[in-house]
């Protein structure tokens, strides 16, 4: 794919309905520069205009009522500038293919026209740890739901380390070689 660096984009989603008063005024609260970096789309830079309800309405958390482009709300990690796109390919990478953040660094950019740093590529190594485990947290009743029904799960249970660096322990259901905990 060619690159789409130097691309602008400019974001601007009619709001429809404040959540809060159910107005359709809206007021243009500020455009601002999001640059993103996804695997469908390469790097660009999009202008987001960003609404607040022209009724001045609040969140239950005090904030004021606004409106965002749910097309990069829903593709771009939040305070982050990759798309979740990327995110799984890093995490899939390094800990599926194990391959060296190098190697994930030269493929983004060479496939995808995408530059990140080394040091940017541990840290979503990271993030994309984070986000799998709360999927799997958010998921556990349906993973019990699935072992129950296979009659039981019996526990493999592994621990290693170097010395002095910490363990990592690892609990495996057998049958279906799923990590149910490490
Ligand atoms: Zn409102």
């Amino acid at each position: 794919m060619s690159s789409t660096a130097g691309v602008f984009v400019r974001v601007d989603e009619k709001p429809g309905h404040c959540p809060v008063c159910k107005g359709e005024q809206w007021l243009v609260q500020k455009s601002a520069p999001r640059y993103g970096k996804t695997l469908a789309h390469g790097q660009f830079e999009a202008r987001e205009t960003v609404y607040v309800c022209a009724a001045g309405c609040k969140n239950a958390t005090g904030t004021l009522v606004t409106h965002r482009a749910d097309s990069l709300v829903r593709n771009i990690v939040p305070q982050c500038v990759v798309g979740y796109d990327v995110l799984v390919f890093v995490g899939i990478e390094r800990f599926l293919h194990h391959k060296q953040r190098e190697e994930i660094r030269m493929r983004l950019e060479h496939e995808y026209g995408i530059r990140l740093s080394s040091g940017g590529i541990s840290h979503h190594c990271h993030s994309f740890v984070k986000y799998l485990a709360r999927l799997h947290n958010a998921r556990t009743e349906l993973l019990k739901t699935v072992l129950k029904g296979d009659g039981g799960w019996p526990m493999h249970v592994d621990a290693t380390g170097e010395h002095g660096r910490g363990t990592i322990f690892a609990v495996v259901a057998g049958w279906r070689r799923w990590v149910l905990g490490a």
